[in-house]
């Protein structure tokens, strides 16, 4: 008897007997043909059966099917198809391996210190809604996804995390598959170096890590950075993205010798400009000029004791500008850097408005540095209350401003941001970007 050669072709390619065939469940038919070499072959006798269930044919077609790439069709992760003959034996057979969309989280790099704004408040605070964080639906329950928001200065480029979600190891093998990662209006960002990066799903499977460099100015509003699947329509990932120009900030470093002191207390303000402008209010696009001068206080340090912080920035206040203070409506903090020792409290500084005190600064146990502890403060005077709705202790800490609404219940809520206290201040919120002090 002569050997003939029976194959099925899936996508104008030709499948042997035995391979598995991997696709995304796209709802699209999938057509399916058999094929053989001897001229006398009768596709007409031959039977087409899914999980051991026939499968219509066409009686002007027998020699090919079609099947919807669905979960209603395809109900198994993995689908015997198999072609017998009249006699019921079979002739040959394939698998039909499927999966779900998967989906791609953006997050930062461990190793991030603050070079740029990078937001996911959405995992602890009660902001996590439409209104502050856009959404998608993904997966296979179509749960809801928050997007990140990532801020960039002009032309800086930020490493951005990619972690897979429900994309099995098999599905590097779909030929099929397509994920293109790009922003929502071209021109303003490059990924990978590119306005498009296209990713097959051996390219996808490896993928751990983005670069997003930043090209041109959005101005007030913002994009998106979103990752797709052209194949069936589907936003898989999701960024949201600022690029602004910079707004400067000026800020008196006032140093404050007391009378009962010898020496001026000690902050780099070289060392603290480049901080606040390299890993904290560049993320709110903001450029703080720091200049710095000194004040031998009239004052001993005892005249503060038992004091609250309004009467003790009143009088410092008064001693540096005279009774009238510093003209009001011009954009220049005043912040007196003193040795001043109120115990744990770092600093104080009105909510909305210039002037603070930073106290006696000792270090910290959480390894928190004192700029850290200035671009805070800082922070209120560009309008930004805490994050957190308890009080502090000290009760200096004033009711939050409309349009603010607390973030967490108590302090420590928010891990590492800015307005919090007792964390490594990293970062800040979308919703301190857009409620700066204008
Ligand atoms: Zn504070």
């Amino acid at each position: 008897m002569a050997t003939h050669q029976i194959n099925l072709v899936i996508n104008k390619k030709i499948r042997k007997s035995g391979e598995t065939y991997v696709t995304l469940y796209t709802n699209k038919e999938l057509e399916i043909k058999i094929e053989s070499s001897d001229t006398t072959f009768r596709y007409d006798k031959i039977k087409w059966q899914l999980e051991g269930n026939d499968i219509p044919i066409k009686a002007e077609h027998p020699e090919k099917i079609s099947i919807k790439i669905s979960p209603v069709v395809l109900l198994k992760e993995k689908n015997k198809l198999v072609v017998l003959d009249s006699l019921n034996k079979k002739i040959i057979d394939i698998e039909i391996r499927v999966y779900h969309h998967p989906y791609i989280v953006f997050d930062r790099k461990s190793t991030y210190k603050g070079e740029f704004l990078f937001d996911k408040g959405f995992e602890f605070t009660r902001l996590a809604k439409p209104e502050y964080y856009d959404t998608l639906h993904v997966g296979v329950t179509n749960n809801i996804y928050y997007a990140p928001v990532l801020g960039l200065n002009l032309n800086q480029t930020a490493d951005i995390n990619i972690s897979k979600k429900d994309f099995p190891s098999f599905a590097k093998d779909d030929e099929n598959f397509k994920v293109v990662i790009k922003a929502s209006q071209d021109g303003f960002v490059k990924i990978n170096g590119t306005d498009s990066l296209v990713l097959d799903a051996n390219a996808f499977n490896n993928l751990s890590s983005i670069t997003i460099k930043s090209e041109k100015n959005i101005g007030a509003s913002s994009l998106h950075i979103y990752a797709y699947i052209p194949s069936i329509n589907k936003k898989i990932g999701l960024l949201e993205y600022y690029c602004r120009a910079k707004e400067v900030r000026t800020v008196h470093l006032i140093y404050v010798k007391f009378k009962d002191e010898s020496r001026y207390p000690s902050l780099d303000h070289n060392k603290l400009q480049n901080f606040l402008n390299t890993y904290s209010f560049n993320q709110l696009f903001l450029e703080m000029v720091v200049d710095t001068v000194h004040l031998g206080s009239s004052y001993k340090t005892t005249d503060f004791s038992g004091k609250i912080s309004a009467y003790i920035l009143q009088l410092l206040k008064t001693e540096k500008y005279g009774f009238m203070g510093f003209p009001a409506g011009i954009e220049v903090d005043y912040y007196f850097i003193t040795n001043f020792d109120r115990g744990d409290v770092g600093g104080f500084h009105q909510t909305g408005d210039a002037g603070g005190v930073q106290t006696l600064w000792k270090g910290s146990a959480i390894g928190e540095t004192q700029e850290e502890v200035t671009a805070h403060e800082l922070g209120h005077w560009q309008g930004l209350p805490h994050t957190f709705r308890a009080f502090s202790a000290t009760g200096d800490v004033q009711t939050i401003p409309a349009p603010f609404l607390w973030v967490t219940e108590n302090e420590k809520g928010t891990r590492d941001n800015f307005m919090d206290y007792s964390v490594i201040r990293k970062t800040w919120f979308k919703f301190h970007l857009l409620n700066i002090k204008k």
